[in-house]
């Protein structure tokens, strides 16, 4: 079996209508893509997965979308207007700029990675670059406009954690989750859509009394971990990592980093922290709210601690993608496969008339397709040769193939073939819907 790269990914990506460069007309933007209408379908999967596994299957999450746009003064009380820089040093020879830390080299003699001269940080110092992406509110451009397109969407839920609270009458534990665009000014972004200065996130802020948060931390890492393992990413491509103590925010207690094994190494998918109660605290402070808790059986008020799950969409679709993705031999030639889970699929269905000159054919084949379309996501396809047809929906992961043929005509069965084993059935019309529901749920 050949090795799974990033230019494969990325090529049928391309070909296949998951995922184009944006504006791609004018030659592209740094490190920004569009989604095709196959990964937006792919893409809604994924979401609707996690929104399935959070939300609605749990009796102690309540869901949140809270504006991009939000009040400058809650990006003080976060830390992000002061905190959130990275040191940034220009390389004077190849004009490249880098973050420090990522220089290689000890202390203030560094290597270029670009060029590989040195760097001389006494007399090249670094500068502080700001990673949210500044904008103004209103027609005029002054600094009472400015405000920010948020770098997280986690504080969206910390701004309307007592609104939640009262509106849903909740008690501790609970917990809100969030999917929504983020934006970050990037140093360096790549490795195609992993690292992106637009990107969606979705987050869970689980709040929980300050002795149960241990507890709590545990077990949405193990949650978390099994939600990849359940829709289909191999195990052995997925670890947890536990940041080490100088790794840590000052304010945590503890956080552990689901990774999975692209072809550009271990990257983090989904970090899970106990961040204590330093966001509720801040806000409170900077707002003058009172945003405790108050436990009536104890007795008592408190800021509640928060246990943060907080993951990438756009990453989570491209490690499905890629632990999807293999080639086969049959016959002597080679078949892509997307094998990804029937969740996950961007269609779970194709229709294919064996001849499409064939009125009687394509018309039945038409019926069985909107019959389907009541209950899947189902597509007709008669664009190519029947073997063709078979190639392209392998390569997009459609889970099953239902073929008409000039026999269908008579014996009012149809061929359904199996997207991962290639078996092919011979079904009744009457059957097909029990059949596919069988299969697909
Ligand atoms: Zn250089």
């Amino acid at each position: 079996m050949s090795e799974t790269t990033m230019e494969k990914i990325v090529s049928l990506c391309k070909r296949r209508g998951f995922i184009f460069p944006s504006s791609e007309i004018y030659g592209g933007l740094a490190s920004t893509w569009d989604y095709g209408p196959l990964g937006v379908e792919l893409k809604r999967n994924v979401k609707n997965a996690w929104w399935k596994a959070v939300v609605h299957g749990r009796e102690d999450m309540e869901g949140l979308d809270a504006a991009i746009l939000m009040h400058p003064e809650t990006w003080k009380a976060s830390g992000h207007v002061d905190g959130f820089s990275d040191a940034l040093v220009d390389c004077k020879n190849c004009k490249k700029r880098f973050r420090v830390d990522h220089l290689p080299g000890e202390g203030n003699i560094r290597t270029c990675p670009g060029c590989k001269k040195e760097i001389d940080l006494t007399a090249n110092p670094p500068r502080a670059f700001n990673l949210m992406l500044k904008t103004y509110l209103g027609p005029i451009e002054d600094d009472g406009a400015i405000t920010y397109l948020r770098p997280e969407t986690a504080q969206g839920i910390f701004v309307n954690f007592t609104n939640v609270l009262d509106a849903r009458h909740r008690k501790l534990p609970f917990g809100i989750a969030q999917i929504g665009k983020s934006f970050r000014n990037e140093i360096t972004p790549g490795n195609f859509t992993f690292r992106t200065r637009e990107f969606e996130q979705m987050e869970i802020e689980y709040f929980v009394t300050p002795e149960s948060a241990g507890e709590w931390y545990e077990r949405w890492v193990a949650e978390r971990f099994a939600w990849y393992v359940r829709l289909g990413i191999r195990a052995d491509s997925l670890r947890q990592r536990q940041h080490a103590a100088d790794e840590l925010a000052h304010y945590a207690k503890g956080c552990t980093d689901i990774e999975y094994l692209f072809p550009f190494g271990w990257s983090e998918l989904e970090g899970i922290a106990n961040r204590g109660d330093f966001d509720l605290a801040q806000h409170a402070q900077r707002s003058g709210k009172d945003l405790t808790y108050f436990d009536q059986p104890a007795n008592r008020r408190f800021l509640p601690y928060v246990i943060e799950p907080s993951g990438g969409v756009d990453r989570a679709t491209l490690a499905f993608l890629v632990d999807a993705y293999r080639e086969e031999e049959v016959k002597g030639a080679t078949r892509v496969v997307l094998g990804l889970n029937k969740e996950l699929a961007p269609f779970k269905i194709a229709v294919l008339p064996l001849l499409k000159n064939r009125p009687d054919i394509v018309e039945l084949a038409r019926k069985i397709t909107g019959g389907l379309k009541k209950k899947f996501v189902v597509k007709y396809d008669d664009t190519a040769a029947i073997g063709k047809l078979y190639r392209r929906q392998d390569e997009i992961g459609t889970l099953y193939c239902v073929t008409v043929d000039v026999q269908s005509l008579e014996d009012h069965k149809v061929t359904v073939r199996d997207r991962d084993t290639m078996q092919q059935d011979r079904i009744d019309l009457e059957a097909l819907e029990d059949y596919l529901t069988t299969k697909l749920t």
